[in-house]
C-alpha cells in the first residue's frame, strides 16, 4: 500500500439475476483492486428502482483505502462491471452491475468522465443510508449534512436487509 492513500466511498448496485450473488462477488473484486484496500461493507439494501423499471435493486456501499488515482479507480470500477457485463444474457441488455465512484476523500472532480461527489449521490436514499450506516458523520464536499440528506430522500422506499 503507497504512502498517500485515499478514503473512497463506492455504490454497488444490482437488480438481474442474481443481485445478491453479484454484489458479493463485487465486493471480493473491489477487494483485489491493486494499491487498494477494502475496509468496510455496508449491509445490503433493497429499492425501488429510479430512473428505470423492473425488479427491485439490491444496493450496498464499500468504503476503500486506495493508492490509485481517481480517473485510475473509476478504470477499475468499470473493468468489474464489464466482467459482469459479460453476464448479459442478451445483447444491450441492462447490466448486472452498476458501480459508481461516490466520494474520493474530500476531492471535487468535473471532468466529461468523472464527476466526484457523484452527482445524484445526494438525492438517493440507496446510496445515503449505506453510507449513513458506516460514516453517520461523513460530510459529503458541497452538500448538506448526512441528516438533512436523509430527510429529503424520506419518501424513496428502501429496506436495510438482515445478513
Ligand atoms: P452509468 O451508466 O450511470 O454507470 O454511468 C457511467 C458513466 O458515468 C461513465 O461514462 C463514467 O465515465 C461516468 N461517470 C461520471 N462520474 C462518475 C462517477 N463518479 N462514478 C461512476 N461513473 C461516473
Amino acid at each position: 500500500m503507497p504512502d498517500d492513500t485515499v478514503r473512497a466511498w463506492v455504490g454497488l448496485g444490482a437488480n438481474l439475476g442474481d443481485a445478491r450473488a453479484a454484489l458479493a462477488a463485487a465486493f471480493e473484486a473491489l477487494g483485489r483492486i491493486d494499491a487498494t484496500r477494502l475496509l468496510r461493507r455496508s449491509s445490503l439494501y433493497r429499492s425501488a428502482p429510479i430512473d428505470s423499471s423492473g425488479p427491485d435493486y439490491l444496493n450496498a456501499v464499500a468504503e476503500l483505502e486506495t493508492g490509485l488515482a481517481p480517473h485510475d479507480l473509476l478504470a477499475q470500477l468499470q473493468a468489474i462491471e464489464l466482467a459482469h457485463g459479460r453476464e448479459r444474457p442478451y445483447r444491450n441488455a441492462p447490466r448486472t452491475l452498476d458501480l459508481d465512484l461516490l466520494l474520493y476523500g474530500d476531492a471535487l472532480i468535473d471532468t466529461p468522465t468523472l464527476v466526484v461527489p457523484h452527482p445524484r449521490l445526494h438525492e438517493r436514499a440507496f446510496v445515503l443510508h449505506p453510507l449513513a450506516e458506516l460514516a453517520p458523520g461523513l460530510s459529503i464536499p458541497g452538500r448538506a449534512p448526512l441528516p438533512a440528506l436523509l430527510a429529503d430522500v424520506a419518501g424513496q422506499r428502501i429496506e436495510r436487509l438482515a445478513g
